[in-house]
C-alpha cells in the first residue's frame, strides 16, 4: 500500500550563495539583448545560471517552509530576506540605482522557479516588482534613486495600490482623490486587496485628480511613504490560497504627499498604472506556469508510486493522458509567457501577448492543480499532501492583475483591430 509519507513536503540544505557572489559570477545586464532574432527557444548560459540559482533557492528555502506559511499565514520575512541577499528580489531595478537591471524574460525565469515552491511566497516577492514598475516606467532620476535605490540597500517591501472596495476591473471607477493644496497633494480614499499592504515601506497610489477629465487623464500616480500620517493599514485578509502573502485594505485620510512624489505628469496615472502590466502580467503568468509544472511533477511522481489493480496508476491510460495534457498545457503556457516577455525586452508592444499569457497560464495552472488532486485521489484532498494547496493557490491567478475576463477584453479588442485593418494573423 502507498505510504502517506512519501510525497509530503521535503526539506533540503541551506545555500552557500550570497547576493555579492552571484552578482560577481553572472553578468546580469543585457540578457535580453543577447537573445537571438527570429525564433529561438533556448536560454543563454547566464539565464540558465539564473534559473539554477532560483531553482536551488526554491528547493532549499521555499519548499521546506511552504506548508508552514500556508497553514499559519505567517509572512515569509526570513525567506524574503534571503532572497534579497542572493539577488532574487527587485530584479528590474536599473543598474544605475544599484539593481541588477534584468529583462522581463530573465524575471519570468525566476518567477516560474520561485512559484514552483510556493506561489504565496512568490507573490509576496513579485508584489515588489509590481509597485516598482510604475517608478521604472515614469519616475524621474531623483525618484528612482530614492525609492528604487532604497530597495537595493536593504530588504524592504513595497506595494501597488490601485484596487478599491468598489472598483477592481473597473479602474475608471476609482474614488480615491488627490487634491493640490499649495505645493502639496492631499490624498483621501480607501484601497483594497493590496499585496504587501502591511509590510510595505512605500506605496504606488493611483488617485483621481480631475473629476471632469476622460479616464486617460483623470488620474495621477503618487509614491507615498508608508509611514506618512493618515495612513491606516487594515487587518490581514484570510484568503483561500497564497496565504503566505499579505493582503490588506489601506485607508488614506488627509495624507499629505509632496509635489516631488508625483509620478510622471499630473493626469498620466492611468497610463502608468496600466503600463506596468506589460512588465508584470508575463511574470504573474510565469508564476502560474511554475504552479502548473509543480502540479504535473507531483502527479507524475505519485502515479508511479500508487498502485491499483496490481499496477502503478501511471499504467492506466486515463491517468497517463491526464499527465500528457498537463505537460501540453505547461509548455504552451510557458511559450506564451516567454513570447510576451521577449517582445517587451525587444522594446516592442506586448500588451496583447501579456494578456494572452496571463489568461492562458492562469487557467492551465487551475486545470493542472485540479487534475493533480484527481490523480492523488483521496490523498489529493488532504492537507498532508502538496496538491490541495496548489488547487487553492491557483485560483487567484485568474483574478489579480486583471481577471481572465478582463484579459479577454484586451485580446478580443486586438483581434478585432487586426480584422478591421485586414491584418493576416
Ligand atoms: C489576493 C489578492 C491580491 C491582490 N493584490 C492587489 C494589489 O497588490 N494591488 C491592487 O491594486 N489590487 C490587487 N488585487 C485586486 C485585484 O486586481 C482585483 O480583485 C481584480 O482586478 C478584480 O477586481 P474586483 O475584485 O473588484 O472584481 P470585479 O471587477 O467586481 O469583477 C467581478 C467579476 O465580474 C467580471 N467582470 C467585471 N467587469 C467585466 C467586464 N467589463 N466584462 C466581463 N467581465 C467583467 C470579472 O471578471 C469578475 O469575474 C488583489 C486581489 C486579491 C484577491
Amino acid at each position: 500500500m502507498f505510504s502517506r509519507g512519501i510525497t509530503k513536503f521535503s526539506s533540503c540544505a541551506r545555500p552557500l550563495l550570497t547576493r555579492k557572489s552571484i552578482a560577481r559570477s553572472v553578468t546580469y545586464r543585457g540578457f535580453a539583448s543577447e537573445a537571438a532574432p527570429g525564433i529561438g527557444f533556448g536560454l543563454t548560459d547566464e539565464q540558465k545560471e539564473l534559473q539554477e540559482l532560483a531553482r536551488k533557492f526554491t528547493a532549499n528555502e521555499i519548499i521546506p517552509n511552504a506548508a508552514h506559511h500556508d497553514r499559519t499565514g505567517e509572512y515569509p520575512t526570513e525567506i524574503l530576506k534571503k532572497a534579497w541577499e542572493v539577488g532574487l528580489l527587485n530584479l528590474h531595478v536599473p543598474a544605475e540605482n544599484g539593481g541588477l537591471g534584468l529583462g522581463v524574460l530573465d524575471c519570468a525565469i525566476v518567477s516560474e522557479e520561485l512559484a514552483y515552491g510556493c506561489t504565496g511566497i512568490q507573490t509576496a516577492a513579485e508584489a515588489n516588482g509590481l509597485a516598482e514598475a510604475p517608478v521604472i516606467i515614469a519616475g524621474n532620476a531623483a525618484q528612482k534613486q530614492k525609492y528604487l535605490g532604497r530597495m537595493t540597500e536593504e530588504p524592504l517591501m513595497c506595494a501597488y495600490c490601485v484596487t478599491e472596495p468598489g472598483a477592481g476591473s473597473d479602474v475608471a471607477g476609482l474614488q480615491t482623490r488627490a487634491v493640490k493644496k499649495g505645493d502639496k497633494w492631499v490624498i483621501n480614499g480607501s484601497k483594497m486587496w493590496i499585496t504587501n499592504g502591511g509590510k510595505a515601506n512605500w506605496y504606488f497610489v493611483l488617485a483621481r485628480t480631475d473629476d471632469k477629465a476622460s479616464t486617460g487623464k483623470a488620474f495621477t500616480g503618487f509614491i507615498v511613504d508608508a509611514d506618512t500620517p493618515g495612513i491606516t493599514v487594515g487587518k490581514k485578509e484570510i484568503n483561500m490560497g497564497q496565504r503566505a502573502s499579505d493582503t490588506r485594505g489601506i485607508t488614506f485620510e488627509e495624507v499629505v504627499v509632496p509635489e516631488e512624489n508625483v509620478l510622471g505628469e499630473v493626469g498620466a496615472g492611468f497610463k502608468i498604472a496600466m503600463g506596468a502590466f506589460d512588465i508584470t502580467r508575463p511574470l504573474v503568468a510565469a508564476a502560474a506556469v511554475g504552479l502548473a509544472r509543480r502540479a504535473m511533477d507531483e502527479a507524475a511522481k505519485y502515479s508511479l508510486e500508487r498502485k491499483t489493480m496490481g499496477q502503478p496508476i501511471a499504467n492506466h491510460q486515463a491517468v497517463a493522458f491526464m499527465l500528457a495534457d498537463m505537460a501540453i498545457g505547461t509548455d504552451a503556457a510557458r511559450n506564451l509567457v516567454w513570447k510576451a516577455a521577449w517582445l517587451r525586452d525587444q522594446g516592442k508592444r506586448n500588451t496583447y501577448y501579456a494578456s494572452m499569457a496571463k489568461a492562458f497560464a492562469s487557467e492551465i495552472a487551475n486545470k493542472n492543480a485540479a487534475d493533480a488532486v484527481q490523480i492523488f485521489g483521496g490523498n489529493g484532498f488532504n492537507s498532508e499532501y502538496p496538491v490541495e494547496k496548489l488547487m487553492r493557490d491557483a485560483k487567484i491567478f485568474m483574478i489579480y492583475e486583471g481577471t481572465s475576463q478582463v484579459q479577454r477584453l484586451v485580446i478580443s479588442r486586438g483581434v478585432l483591430d487586426m480584422a478591421k485593418a485586414g491584418y493576416v494573423y
